[in-house]
């Protein structure tokens, strides 16, 4: 590819594509295919879930890839009823036999579901994880900042990653603070707002416009001259090569102060504290 995806490197010296693809709501019968196009268009990170049953898609499309294995950046994530230290180790288990690789390079707690009070013990299964050398990197999701002070009291690790609902309507600046002292990288989900409104915002249209590019290219640019790591999710061939091609331009200064008033703080999915889907 004539402009490469950038690079970030996580708390332990991994290295991490700061663009991914993202796998949610990909029908397992349709998950290699998207999975193939979007490596043949360049993307190393891949983001599944147990929770998205579509992990052996993810499997099949990087053992038949002509990518090195070593190249491929996979994270997958402990579904919510598998919360517990026995539960999770066996649900890690189940997920390496689905995505048929040996380590895994990213494994994160999907929620905290604080209301079951598990994600401390469950925490340290993923710790145990990664000191037996079969993950690269662990990693916490939709956690809030007393979630990870919890983590930070009661446990050894700090997690490399949070990955949270952000966008620029969305953009998560307090935790991202919290983030940036504490050395915790953020990924990004819903980086197009799930498109539902914000690649239609007459702000966003006019900017792409003035740059030759679309809605979804500049969000996207948006999210890389933050610092987060990013990974839309797209089935159409042409919309996944469109995602991954931001790397030959940028926003100037006027461009990110049009973003940052397109924050309504206001999530398209559920509050961590309440979400307590098992
Ligand atoms: P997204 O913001 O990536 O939006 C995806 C939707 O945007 C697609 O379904 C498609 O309709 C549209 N789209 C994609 N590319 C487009 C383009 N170029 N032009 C116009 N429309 C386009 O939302 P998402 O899928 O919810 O999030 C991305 C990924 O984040 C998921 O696939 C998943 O891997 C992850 N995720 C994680 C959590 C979590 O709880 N950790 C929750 C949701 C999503």
């Amino acid at each position: 590819m004539a402009n490469p995806v950038l690079s970030l490197t996580l708390n332990n010296g991994v290295s991490i594509p700061q663009l991914g693809f993202g796998v949610f709501l990909i029908p397992p019968d349709e998950t290699a295919a998207a999975v193939t196009t979007a490596l043949g268009a360049g993307y190393r990170l891949i983001d599944t879930a147990q929770g998205y049953r579509n992990e052996q898609g993810v499997g099949e499309a990087v053992a038949k890839s002509d990518v090195p294995r070593e190249e491929i950046f996979v994270t997958t994530k402990l579904a919510n009823g598998q919360h517990g230290r026995d539960r999770a180790l066996a649900a890690f288990d189940d997920s390496m036999k689905k995505l048929g690789i040996d380590v895994l390079d990213l494994f994160l707690i999907h929620w905290p579901l604080p209301m079951f009070e598990q994600y401390v013990e469950t925490w340290q299964a993923l710790e145990q994880l990664l000191a037996d050398g079969r993950v690269r990197s662990i990693g916490v999701s939709n956690f809030e900042i007393e979630h990870l002070e919890r983590l930070a009291r009661e446990t050894d690790i700090t997690p490399a990653l949070n990955q949270v609902e952000l966008h620029p309507e969305f953009p998560q600046e307090k935790l991202r603070a919290y983030h940036e002292s504490h050395g915790i990288l953020t990924e990004s989900w819903g980086p197009l707002g799930q498109n539902r409104g914000l690649l239609h915002d007459a702000r966003v249209v006019a900017m792409a416009e003035k740059k030759g590019r679309t809605p979804a290219q500049v969000v996207l640019r948006w999210h890389i001259q933050v610092g987060n790591v990013a990974i839309p999710k797209s089935v159409t061939p042409h919309r996944i090569r469109e995602n991954i091609d931001i790397f030959d331009f940028e926003l100037d200064d006027a461009d990110m102060e049009t973003f940052a008033e397109l924050n309504v703080g206001r999530r398209l999915g559920p509050h961590p504290n309440q979400f307590d889907l098992v």
